[in-house]
């Protein structure tokens, strides 16, 4: 997975491996990670979150989305997402100002979740039981009565890493350190041959194991997703099979796609048909709405075989009139930075143990990388 830490900007990329990683989580500890799924008021703002939370929370969180619309911007974040993150931070990459060192941030914690909107959500969350507690960082919400797994995610990829090579097995001791680094680098990003422990853990049949393609686009402009599948079925897909909206047509392109619910075929699409077992790529195009705020956008997708919904495809964007559409979705500002918990502040990131200092601190990093941002354009 080395190769994404110079190209793109979201963490999408390292989906395949990130699942494996979370189940595996789920299968040493039941109920520490639990998924959940985008639908009803519940969104999701780009195709990096991995949604995953400790059952608590995850419960407590889809309370709160059963009464009023929630944006999620990042949930749960695997050493395998981090490592990305604290690279694209130390190479100046992707609007990202501070980054926690990988097994250090908070959303490795499984108890965290970044809401778009959350100025509108602080009471319903508190009512259930989410804190809203770093100043200068407001979209970051924690529950604490839930668990703190930090160390879980890391062990997780030690275990997956000695199943798949047994003649190189490092230490299991849910420690980041330069042995777990040096095989993070070279684990395959779409995620390992042999997956998590437990038979809960089993891949949809249409199992999307990387999406690489920007978090954010500028209104009217035109994206494209390339989104690697895996076939786990017993059968193989024909080449005829037709990507299908279920539901966010909002996104079609006009030009590129077959008609505003159908994006195309697998021959179209570039994937070609993909055998029972096996993987192929597509790619989606997309054209972004005019709009003039920050909005979230997620599309359904179905592979339809001659009538037969074979799977789905969830993707997901925000377009941003901003001008950001450079940066990461998961940690493109101040989000990054998620070393500190229980009140504390390191320095030279988000300075400060009071909100005003903290808010201060926190401008002071963020306005000349706006301001760089903007001489770019
Ligand atoms: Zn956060």
């Amino acid at each position: 997975m080395s190769t994404y830490t110079t190209s793109g900007c979201s963490t999408s990329v390292v989906v395949g491996l990130s699942k494996q990683i979370a189940q595996e989580v789920g299968c040493m500890s039941p109920g520490a990670l639990v998924a959940f799924q985008p639908g009803g008021n519940l969104t999701f703002s780009s195709n990096a979150v991995l949604p995953y939370l400790h059952s608590t929370a995850r419960t407590d969180l889809l309370s709160v989305a059963s009464t009023r619309s929630v944006q999620v911007n990042s949930g749960f974040r695997t050493v395998a997402q981090q490592y990305l993150l604290y690279r694209w931070y130390q190479l100046g990459r992707c609007g990202i100002s501070a980054a926690a060192t990988p097994g250090r941030s908070n959303h490795q914690s499984g108890r965290a979740v970044d809401l778009a909107n959350y100025s509108s959500l602080i009471s319903a969350m508190s009512s259930k039981g989410w804190t809203h507690p770093i100043p200068g960082d407001p979209v970051h919400f924690e529950h604490p009565s839930s668990p703190d797994i930090r160390g879980k995610d890391v062990q997780a990829f030690q275990r997956l890493w000695n199943r798949n090579n047994p003649a190189d097995k490092i230490s299991e001791d849910g420690a980041y350190g330069p042995q777990t680094e040096a095989r993070l680098k070279q684990a395959p990003a779409t995620g390992f041959a042999v997956g998590a422990s437990c038979g809960a853990a089993t891949a949809a049949p249409v199992d999307v194991v990387m999406i690489d393609g920007p978090d954010k686009l500028a209104p009217g402009a035109r994206g494209r997703y390339s989104i690697t599948l895996s076939n786990t079925m017993g059968t193989d897909w024909p080449g005829t099979a037709k990507l299908v909206v279920v539901d966010g047509s909002e996104l079609h392109d006009d030009t590129l796609w077959t008609s505003p619910t159908e994006v195309g075929t697998l021959d179209s699409l570039g994937g070609g048909a993909i055998g029972a077992g096996a993987q192929g790529v597509i790619e989606i195009p997309v054209l972004a709405p005019m709009v003039s705020e920050v909005t979230a956008y997620s599309a359904e997708i179905a592979l339809v075989d001659n009538g037969t919904t074979l799977g789905t495809i969830q993707l997901a964007l925000s377009v941003t009139p901003n001008g950001d559409e450079d940066s990461s979705g998961d940690a493109g500002d101040e989000d990054g930075e998620h070393e500190h918990d229980e009140g504390e502040f390191e320095a030279g990131t988000v300075s400060g143990g009071c909100s005003t200092g903290g808010s201060i601190g926190w401008l002071a990093l963020v306005l000349p990388a706006l301001l760089l941002s903007r001489r770019r354009r």
